[in-house]
This record gives C-alpha cells, sequence and structure tokens, in this order.
C-alpha cells in the first residue's frame, strides 16, 4: 500500500494537545505511526516545517442546501427544485473539504438532499466530506417553521418540514425519515434562538417527542433538536435527546443533565452574534440576551464535562457557507474558551457524535486518516483556521484531497535519524 510521511510539523491531536517535529505515517486509509523517527524508505515524503498536522474537522450543525436563508422569500431560502438545492449543497460540500473539515453532520435539509449528495461521494462523482445524513425537521402542524407557509396559499408542503400530530405520526415521521436516508432526526421541540414566536412555547407534545425519539433509537439512529428554553430541554434530556441544538436556558442543572446523560451541546452563537446588528425588536433583544448568556456559561459546560460542538447556521444572510473555521476563533475571542478545547469540539467530540470515536476525530496510529496540514499553529493563533488559504493540505481516507503545499526537498534532521 502506498505511504505518505508528513515530517518537522507540529501534530496537534483530538485534544488540542501539540507535540513538536513528530513524523505522521499514513498507510493506504489509515494512519500507520506517529512520534520521532524518519520517513519509511518508500514513503512519498511531504515536509510540514513551519505547519501543524491535526485530525480533520466536523461541522456538527450542517445545512447542505441553505442559501442566504433571511433574504430570499419563503419558505426561507429552500425555493428551487431539488436538483438545485442538491447542486447547492454539492457546491457546499467543497467549500467544506477545501475549509478542513473533512465530516459535516447534518441539522436538516429538504428533498432527501443530504442523502444523494453522500451516495454521490462515495460513487466518486464528486469531491466532499463524510456526511452524517439529515432528516426534513420533523414538527407538528402550525410549528414555527410550518407558519411560514401559512399566508402561502397554494404554496403547497414546505419541503423543509415534516409535519406529524400525535405519537403515531411522529413514529411514522421518523421511520420515514430513515427509509429516505436520515441518519439523525432533526426535531423542531420550540421556538426561540433564531426563530420568533411566543417565548417558552413546545412545539410538541412529551408523547410526541418520546414517540419520535423512540422510534429513531429503536433503529440506532440519533435524534437532535431545535431546542431554546429550560422545561423543553429538561424534557428533551429525560427523554434521551442525543443533541441540544442552540439550548438558549441552559443553566447549571442542565449542565449536569448534559453530562450525566452523555448528551452533545452545539451552541451556536456565531449565528445571532452576526444576524444581530440587522435585526431589531423584542425577538432581537431576547436573543441578543440569549446569546450573551450562553456565552458566559460556555466555559462552565466545558469545565463539567458537556459534548461541546461547533457548527452553525451556514447559510442564512449573514453567515456565508465556507466562513467554517472562522466559528472556533470567535468562541476564543467571545466565550474565552481555551483554542485547545475548541479544536477538541470540531474533532473529538463531532467523531463521538458521528458514532467514530476511536476511528477519527484524532492522529493516533490505527485511526482513518483524515488529516489536515495547517500553515502556522493554530493553538496560538486559531484564527488560522478561519481562512481556507492557510488550510495547506486535506486528507480523508487517507486520499489527498487538497493539496497547496509547495514542492520542496525534505529535511530530515539528525534527531530523527538517530530516533530511527
Ligand atoms: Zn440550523
Amino acid at each position: 500500500m502506498p505511504l505518505i510521511a508528513i515530517v518537522n510539523a507540529t501534530v496537534i491531536d483530538g485534544a488540542g494537545k501539540r507535540t513538536q517535529g513528530a513524523t505522521v505515517v499514513v498507510e493506504g486509509e489509515r494512519i500507520l505511526r506517529v512520534g520521532p523517527g524518519a520517513p519509511p524508505a518508500d514513503a512519498r515524503v511531504i515536509d510540514g516545517t513551519g505547519c501543524s498536522v491535526m485530525p480533520g474537522m466536523f461541522s456538527s450543525h450542517y445545512h447542505a442546501s441553505y442559501r442566504m436563508v433571511g433574504q430570499a422569500g419563503l419558505p426561507i431560502g429552500m425555493e428551487g427544485s431539488p436538483g438545485l438545492l442538491t447542486l447547492r449543497g454539492a457546491h457546499n460540500m467543497g467549500l467544506a473539504l477545501d475549509g478542513g473539515f473533512t465530516s459535516v453532520i447534518s441539522a436538516g435539509v429538504p428533498h432527501a438532499v443530504d442523502a444523494s449528495l453522500k451516495q454521490a461521494i462515495e460513487e466518486g462523482i464528486m469531491r466532499g466530506p463524510r456526511i452524517m445524513v439529515g432528516s426534513r425537521d420533523v414538527s407538528t402542524t402550525g410549528h414555527s417553521q410550518d407558519t411560514y407557509m401559512r399566508w402561502h396559499w397554494q404554496a403547497g408542503e414546505h419541503p423543509g418540514a415534516l409535519v406529524c400530530d400525535g405519537p403515531e405520526a411522529f413514529r411514522k415521521g421518523v421511520r420515514t425519515e430513515i427509509k429516505r436516508g436520515a441518519e439523525i432526526i432533526k426535531i423542531f421541540a420550540s421556538v426561540g434562538h433564531s426563530v420568533r414566536g411566543k417565548y417558552g412555547l413546545m412545539e410538541l407534545s412529551r408523547e410526541e417527542l418520546k414517540a419520535a425519539i423512540d422510534a429513531a433509537h429503536e433503529r440506532g439512529v440519533k435524534v437532535r433538536t431545535h431546542i431554546a428554553n429550560k422545561p423543553a430541554i429538561r424534557m428533551a434530556l429525560e427523554l434521551g435527546m442525543d443533541v441540544i441544538d442552540h439550548g438558549d436556558g441552559l443553566d447549571d442543572e442542565l449542565i449536569a443533565m448534559m453530562v450525566e446523560r452523555g448528551a452533545f451541546l452545539v451552541p451556536s452563537c456565531f449565528h445571532p452574534y452576526r444576524a444581530l446588528p440587522i435585526r431589531s425588536g423584542p425577538h432581537a433583544e431576547i436573543m441578543k440576551q440569549d446569546m450573551e448568556a450562553m456565552l458566559a456559561i460556555l466555559p462552565k459546560a466545558q469545565a463539567a464535562g458537556v459534548k461541546i460542538l461547533v457548527g452553525d447556521d451556514f447559510g442564512t444572510l449573514t453567515l456565508e457557507h465556507g466562513e467554517y473555521g472562522k466559528e472556533l476563533g470567535f468562541y476564543v475571542e467571545h466565550a474565552g474558551v481555551s483554542p485547545s478545547d475548541v479544536i477538541s469540539w470540531a474533532t473529538r467530540n463531532g467523531a463521538d457524535l458521528m458514532g467514530m470515536a476511536g476511528e477519527l476525530g484524532d492522529v493516533r496510529p490505527g485511526m482513518l486518516a483524515d488529516l489536515l496540514i495547517v500553515k502556522g499553529d493554530p493553538v496560538a493563533d486559531i484564527t488560522l483556521l478561519g481562512d481556507p488559504g492557510n488550510i495547506l493540505l486535506v486528507m480523508k481516507n487517507g486520499q489527498v484531497e487538497k493539496n497547496l503545499m509547495a514542492e520542496r526537498p525534505v529535511r530530515v534532521t539528525p534527531q530523527q535519524l538517530v530516533d530511527a
């Protein structure tokens, strides 16, 4: 099998811990060796001097088909044929890969776009990251997204939503989404965060939510939810919700529950931060308060052991696809979280949600080789990850997907020769 060796780089693992000057050897699709020593004689050698090698990142709240949501007409930027939305998704998948995101985990998509993209990538007809396929937004008649449609008579069904009423309908709805390829189900459980409406309103009953979660878990499928108030979050956690999206209203009690149950949190504060300057009125005021409260409590959630993720509503009016890496610097600057910790959100925690802990999200022998070579040291300067131009090489499954490394002669240090 072909060997690739990256030498002279700083290795950053899935906890954001650095090791200087290690050699990383990749054989086929997996990492063969990480540590001191010269590269194997028959390896293709890449000189990583001045660079870092880190795990490929995960964007864990991803909407492949979003474009200018908030600007385009109803239904919230999902107009267009399934073909057009799929092509948009294909374009965005390329942006993800080029920005160092070798995996994306969907937070909802119409027309089974994710499932189509995933198959196309596996067939080798387009490039893109690993995809954990999402569902439509499952919720009840008249829920916040459904209400957008109210005044658009003849507008038909919202393509991004699946309306269900009653536990049986939720069971069938979840099963339908799984049949359409979903590997993670998205449920709209409450208004709040980016979604206007009566604050604290639950979109569905406890029985409906339980039926949905159970139907997914029986089939080994995870469930995530748009949710933004304390009683709703507590109920979702009690029923076994896997991912709390947004989670406005998080407090000490909920943090303890999340740690105990191993639930994931997507704080997704980058979207409100970008959207607030163009919003006004009472909803904007609540949005601002919720964002500030979340940013303030995040270090506590991190210290307590909550599994926090990066990923946000990219593809909205003020947050474009391709800006994914800027989110890490945002949390360092505005929440005071360490660069190493946000790197673990984007690597190790994402792999855990995908069900691939031990296979992805770290730089260790035996793991799948989803690796990045980054110009400079993102632990010292996290903003480096915000510019795809600094992501010099992207490897997925041992395959080089992007390569901006200048071809240059490799210098093997005397120490490496001694270690070998
Ligand atoms: Zn979203």
